[in-house]
């Protein structure tokens, strides 16, 4: 927690030590590369974290997100539910399968799906529903798996942000027929690119580890091609850096949780609107994400860090005001989905990583705290 302030201060960067290092020159060395022992290896830690049966690790998050919704069939003329507030992938991937997003907009205290504006938008073509849970924190999973089970709709949890995140006991990536996370280095652990696909059912799985290994019946000797697949396989070395860094999960969590208090304590709200976690869940602070009075405000405090040395960004798009979409769909982001607008025009990720210090933070909220 010591330690002096290093400048310029970043939003988030990647911390590997020693033995992650050493775990991936001894894949390195041992001639095995590709999806082999380290990849089943991460899968089993995987799903001792959270609890689960079936993982499946792939090339990158979005991957993870495209299979899971080619594994459930989603296709032309279906659509799928999503927040209007997450990172771009999130709808991309429904586009990729030929099948349409529909945008709900989301509650500005959590940056979730608002789940009582879900009831509206289910149509006879709804497939799916694929809430995020942005920056770390889980959606509403008990309302959304009630509205999916009344109406006969999968559930894809897009966890990219979340691994480690829970509601009560229960880990996030566990409630959908799918959870998705992300190893992208900007999340908790990171493989450089990588992603994991946690599956309910055996089935699921089984045509996941199918769909990433172009079509090979998981096991079959010799070869099954059951199916027109994907190359979407992760590499041992990253598998093994993953692995490596899940030691330190626990203390990456307490560590920014400790950053966290810190900036809910010391950040002015005058101008500032903090977020807040709901009772029972535990987030898992991917991102610290702060909402200011307008956007005239948000984009001055970025210089104002900025001059002091702290590269502060945007958190999350409002996918329905960005060019491809709006043009697609024609949609009026700012009466359509106000507050996912607001998120995404007056929002500001600060600075939380695992080798952030106390002093940094502390530094951090001084400079706020004195932006005129
Ligand atoms: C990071 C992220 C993704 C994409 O993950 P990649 O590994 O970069 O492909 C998808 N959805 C959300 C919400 C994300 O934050």
């Amino acid at each position: 927690m010591e330690g002096k302030i290093q400048h310029p201060i970043f939003l988030s960067r990647p911390y590997l030590d020693d033995e992650d290092i050493q775990a991936v020159v001894t894949v390195l060395k041992s001639g095995n590369l590709v999806q082999g022992k380290e990849v089943a290896l991460l899968e089993e830690k995987i799903n001792t974290l959270a609890g689960s049966n079936y993982a499946s690790a792939v090339s990158n998050g979005t991957a993870s997100l495209h299979l899971a919704l080619i594994a459930l069939g989603v296709k032309e003329g279906d659509e799928v539910i999503i927040p209007a507030f997450s990172y771009i992938a999130t709808a991309n991937v429904i586009e990729l399968v030929g099948a349409a997003p529909v945008f709900v907009d989301i509650d500005l205290r959590t940056f979730n799906i608002d789940v009582s504006q879900i009831e509206n938008k289910i149509t006879s073509r709804t497939k799916c529903i694929m809430p995020v849970h942005e920056f770390g924190l889980c959606a509403n999973m008990g309302e959304i798996n009630r509205l999916a089970n009344a109406y006969g709709l999968a559930v894809v949890e897009d966890a990219a942000c979340a691994i480690g995140a829970k509601i009560g006991d229960q880990f996030a990536g566990t409630f959908g027929d799918f959870g998705s996370f992300s190893l992208h280095p900007r999340k908790s652990v990171t493989s450089g690119e990588g992603g994991i696909v946690i599956s309910k059912t055996k089935e699921f799985d089984d045509k996941i580890k199918t769909l990433r290994n172009h079509g090979i019946k998981p096991g079959s000797f010799p070869m099954e091609f059951v199916e027109a697949g994907f190359n979407y396989r992760l590499t041992d070395f990253q598998a093994a850096l993953v692995s490596s860094q899940m030691r330190r999960l626990p203390s990456i969590f307490k560590h920014k949780e400790i950053l966290v208090d810190f900036y809910l304590k010391s950040l002015r709200t005058d101008i500032l609107m903090l977020p807040s976690v709901p009772e029972g869940y535990t987030h898992s602070w991917q991102t610290f994400h702060v909402v200011c009075q307008n956007e005239e405000t948000r984009n001055q405090l970025i210089l104002w860090l900025k001059e002091h040395q702290i590269f502060c960004n945007y958190g999350a798009q409002c996918i329905p005001a960005m060019t491809f979409y709006r043009n697609k769909y024609q949609f009026e982001s700012q009466i359509q989905f106000p507050s996912a607008f607001k998120a995404y025009s007056c929002g500001l990720a600060l600075p939380l990583s695992e080798t952030l210090t106390m002093q940094e933070v502390s530094y951090v909220c001084d400079v706020i705290n004195q932006f005129k």
